[in-house]
């Protein structure tokens, strides 16, 4: 498994799309997402909270000033933005690496604009398309996350919503 891609036409859609992946995840999954800004990185990380049972009230926002938002739901959901990080030792000095490694499931926004930092995990990338129209595309890195995530492709091919990349 390369890369395989699900298009959305609608955040609702992508919501629905990563609340099923949520409902996957155990600790110390790492959930990488990239794409232009209002591709839907946040909108995606709004369903995966949804299917960590992160209660409704507690809604998911941009961390970008903050770098760091956590929420608390049937496990923990470290929610980072790297948009406005100029230095990855500032990432470092917050204690990134025990985020990565520990209980919970940390998403992590703008994850390609540090090559260096070498991030492991699901990889999900967003593409903006016409209007509403988002060519959502996921593939892992590392070998820890392809399990998970090639289960929750068989869900979605059952459902006959998967493109293969050419
Ligand atoms: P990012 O975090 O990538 O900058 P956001 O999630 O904050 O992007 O914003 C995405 C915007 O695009 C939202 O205003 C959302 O309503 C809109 N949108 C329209 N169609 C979609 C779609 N199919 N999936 C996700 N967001 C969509
Ligand atoms: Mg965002």
């Amino acid at each position: 498994m390369d890369s395989w891609t699900i298009e959305t036409n609608s955040p609702e859609q992508t919501q629905a799309l990563a609340e099923s992946l949520g409902r996957l995840l155990g600790p110390s999954t790492v959930v990488l997402l990239s794409g232009d800004l209002g591709a839907g990185k946040t909108c995606f990380t709004q369903g995966l909270g949804r299917g960590l049972d992160v209660p409704e009230d507690e809604s998911v926002v941009s961390p970008s000033y903050t770098l760091m938002n956590q929420y608390q739901g049937r496990i923990c959901l470290y929610h980072f933005d790297l948009y406005r990080l100029s230095h990855p030792e500032d990432l470092l000095d917050l204690g990134f690496d025990e985020y990565l490694c520990g209980d919970g499931v940390t998403v992590v926004e703008w994850a390609d604009r540090f090559s260096d930092l070498g991030l492991e995990g699901i990889r999900v990338h967003l593409e903006h398309g016409e209007g509403d129209r988002r060519l959502i595309h996921f593939s892992v890195e590392g070998k820890a996350s392809l399990p998970v995530l090639e289960s929750f492709r068989r869900q979605w091919s059952a459902e006959g919503e998967v493109h293969d990349r050419i």
